[in-house]
């Protein structure tokens, strides 16, 4: 019997290892893993150049404090702020953490410069911003926060997409609105690029900070580096985590130079943030990514992925209500509960995972190769044909 909290409904199915987009599993077969840890191998399994970097960096240090300089931090920081709007970075491990540290800096600030009681922070309701308490109340999810009371204070929602809502909810406690760029769990929807204009001259003329959160859609998933880049928008701080370390877990609060600069010494911490270890790999994946013609191939594929996916939903309207999503982080709504979908594209060997409003979320590895996506469209039309 599992010594497991039965925190996870996990699947029966165990996999010994990985290679590029597919996986095999202990029982002998092979899977395309459309999944990818969520969004998180980002360059798919066991990348040579990743194996590399991790073996080498594994026999000089993995650990110090962040007491004393770690020049591989230093170099993924620089890295990441020649590549964005960031003036300043800090390193944490994992999206939560890189959502609560962004609610703490945009609170500090306020705090600095004499507002204190400038503290809300205006989110999206049933959005996702992780799992610790903090996070839970961030996003207004009922079915997140059952039990875990009391509340954590300092949150206001509006629904997504509902400008009157947004509008009702800012105050002059309002410190800063922060939501997704593109909703993940809450069923890959996207912020107009219209609407993160709007949200950031609302923003400005309310002395109000923008927190973008691109734990998700970060790193290249969207197509572009931040999903957010098209739009021409500046914002205040960028938690990030799941793709930037390609399996390893980072996370990172990206930020301007305004907010980063009350952040003085001892105001927040972390064991284990940015470690040589994590930080070489990071550095790698942002080596990769960063090549010229890398987010060029996302773009292409993704448009091809897109257009044969409409395709399909034309021929099944009655089972595929709505392709969603941008880049690689797909969402393939369909107009009934989708478990049973995703369970068939399994038995099928395609891997993909659930999100909220009946979507079935699809997470290639962005460097998946065309021959592949032809491969995952072959089954879910076949699926479609089956259960239609
Ligand atoms: C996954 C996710 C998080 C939480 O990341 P963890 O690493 O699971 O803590 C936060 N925000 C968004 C948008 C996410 O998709």
């Amino acid at each position: 019997m599992s010594k497991l909290v039965k925190n996870y409904n996990r699947r029966k199915i165990s996999f010994k290892y990985g290679k590029g987009s597919f996986l095999y599993s202990t029982d002998g077969k092979k899977y395309l893993d459309f999944v990818q840890g969520i969004a998180v191998n980002s360059l798919g399994h066991a990348h040579p150049q990743l194996v590399k970097t991790i073996n080498k960096q594994s026999k000089k240090l993995w650990h110090v404090s962040n007491a004393f300089v770690i020049p591989e931090g230093e170099k993924l920081a620089q890295r990441l702020t020649k590549k964005t709007f960031a003036d300043f970075v800090m390193f944490q491990n994992s999206g939560t953490e890189a959502t609560e540290g962004a609610i703490k800096v945009a609170r500090k600030y306020f705090h600095s410069i004499g507002k204190p009681k400038k503290n809300r922070i205006l989110c999206v309701k049933n959005s996702f911003h992780g799992r610790t308490i903090a996070a839970i109340y961030a996003s207004g999810s009922k079915k997140m926060t059952e039990g875990f009371g009391p509340k954590a204070g300092g949150f206001d929602h509006f629904l997504f997409g509902n400008h009157k809502s947004l509008k009702k909810k800012i105050n002059k406690n309002t410190a800063a609105i922060m939501v997704e760029t593109i909703m993940g769990e809450g069923g890959i929807k996207v912020i107009p690029d219209w609407c993160l204009r709007e949200l950031r001259k609302i923003c400005n003329k309310k002395n109000i900070l923008l927190i973008l959160d691109e734990v998700q859609c970060g790193i290249g998933r969207s197509g572009d580096f931040f999903a957010f880049e098209k739009s021409k928008v500046k914002p205040d701080i960028v938690p990030i985590a799941k793709g930037i370390g390609g399996g390893f877990p980072i996370g990172a609060v990206l930020m301007n130079k305004k907010v980063a600069s009350k952040m003085t010494p001892g105001s927040h911490g972390s064991t284990f943030g940015g470690n040589p270890l994590a930080m070489s790999v990071g550095n790698s994946v942002m080596e990769i990514v960063s090549k010229r013609k890398f987010l060029k191939n996302v773009k292409n594929i993704s448009n091809y992925f897109f257009l044969k996916l409409h395709e399909i939903k034309m021929i099944y309207p009655n089972i595929i209500k709505e392709i969603r999503g941008k880049g690689l982080l797909i969402g393939i709504q369909l107009h009934t509960n989708q478990v049973n979908f995703i369970k068939k594209l399994m038995e099928n060997k395609l891997l993909t995972i659930k999100a909220a409003e009946n979507v079935v979320r699809i997470l290639p590895p962005l460097n998946v190769k065309k021959n592949e996506i032809d491969q995952a469209l072959k089954i879910i039309k076949k699926v479609c044909s089956e259960i239609n």
